[in-house]
C-alpha cells in the first residue's frame, strides 16, 4: 500500500480505544483498511499497545490522551484528527466507566462521574462531529450503550441511566440528521469479559452465567464485529437500531 493509499482510507474515530471493547473496535476496523484515531484517558506505554497491533495492518494510527467528558479536550481531539486526516468517516462512542453501589449508598460523585464520561462524553464528541458530517453530507455514529440501558440492572442507577441516555439521545440524533445521509446506532452489549467485569465476584459471575442462554460471557471481539458491520456500507439502509450482543441473556 502506499502513502497515497493509505491516505485516501476511511478514518474511524474511537473513544477509550486504549483497551477492552474499545481497543478490539480499533484492531477490528484497522483490518477492515480504516486509518484509525482512538483516545484514552490515562497515560502510559499500555495505552499506546492498540496502535502497535492497528499498525500491523499497513494503516495509519494516532493515539491521543483526551478525557471524553472534557467538551473543550474533545473539540481538540477532532480538530487535530481532521488535520492529520483530513476528515472523519466514523465515530464509534466507547469510552465508559461503572461504579456500581446500591442507591441508598451512591455519593453524588459516583453519580456525576459516570454521567459525565457515560453519557455527556458521547455529547461531547458527537457534537464536535456532527458538524464535519453534515458539512461532509456522509458520515456514521456507533455508541456503545449496554443491556443495563435497556432493561436496568440492580446497583447500576448511574449506569442505567447513562446507557439508557445514549440510546434516546442516538434515536433523536437518528431522525435529526438522516436527511444529510448521516447513519445513528448503538451496540447494547451483555457481559463481555474486559477489566471492566473482571472485578465481578466469582459468585456475582457464575450467577451470571447460569442466566446466559448462549453459556459463556462474551469476547470484545464479537463487539467489534457488529461496530464493524454498523460502520460498513452493508448497514447502509441501518439508523437509529440498538443491537444487543449479549449471548440471549434478555430473551
Ligand atoms: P474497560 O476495559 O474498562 O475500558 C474502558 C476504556 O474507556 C479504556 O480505554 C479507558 O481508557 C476509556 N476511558 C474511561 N474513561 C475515559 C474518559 N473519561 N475519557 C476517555 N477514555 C476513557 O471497559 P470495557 O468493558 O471495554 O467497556 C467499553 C464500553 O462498553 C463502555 O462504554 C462500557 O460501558 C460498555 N459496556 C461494557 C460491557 C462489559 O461487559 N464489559 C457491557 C456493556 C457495555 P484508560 O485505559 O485510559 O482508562
Amino acid at each position: 500500500m502506499t502513502d497515497g493509499d493509505i491516505k485516501s482510507n476511511p478514518v474511524a474515530l474511537v473513544s477509550g480505544g486504549s483497551r477492552g471493547i474499545g481497543k478490539a473496535i480499533c484492531i477490528a476496523l484497522a483490518q477492515a483498511g480504516y486509518n484509525i484515531a482512538y483516545c484514552y484517558r490515562t497515560a502510559g506505554d499500555a495505552a499506546l499497545e492498540t496502535q502497535r497491533q492497528c499498525e500491523q495492518f499497513g494503516v495509519q494510527v494516532s493515539a491521543t490522551q483526551c478525557d471524553v467528558s472534557d467538551g473543550s479536550a474533545c473539540n481538540d481531539w477532532l480538530k487535530l484528527t481532521t488535520a492529520r486526516f483530513g476528515k472523519i468517516d466514523v465515530l464509534v462512542n466507547s469510552a465508559g466507566i461503572n461504579r456500581d453501589v446500591g442507591l441508598v449508598s451512591m455519593s453524588p460523585n459516583d453519580w456525576s462521574e459516570v454521567i459525565n464520561i457515560n453519557l455527556n462524553g458521547v455529547f461531547n464528541l458527537s457534537r464536535a462531529a456532527i458538524f464535519h458530517f453534515i458539512k461532509n453530507r456522509a458520515g456514521t455514529i456507533v455508541n456503545i450503550s449496554s443491556v443495563s440501558g435497556v432493561y436496568g440492572n440492580a446497583t447500576q442507577t448511574n449506569y442505567s441511566a447513562a446507557k439508557a441516555g445514549i440510546i434516546g439521545f442516538s434515536k433523536a440524533l437518528a431522525k435529526e440528521v438522516a436527511g444529510y445521509g448521516i447513519r445513528v446506532n448503538v451496540v447494547a452489549p451483555g457481559f463481555i469479559e474486559t477489566d471492566m467485569t473482571a472485578a465481578l465476584s466469582e459468585k456475582a459471575a457464575a450467577a451470571m452465567l447460569l442466566r446466559i442462554p448462549l453459556k459463556r460471557f462474551g469476547r470484545s471481539e464479537e463487539v467489534a464485529s457488529m461496530v464493524r458491520f454498523l460502520a460498513s456500507e452493508h448497514a447502509a439502509y441501518v439508523t437509529g437500531q440498538v443491537f444487543q450482543v449479549d449471548g440471549g441473556i434478555t430473551i
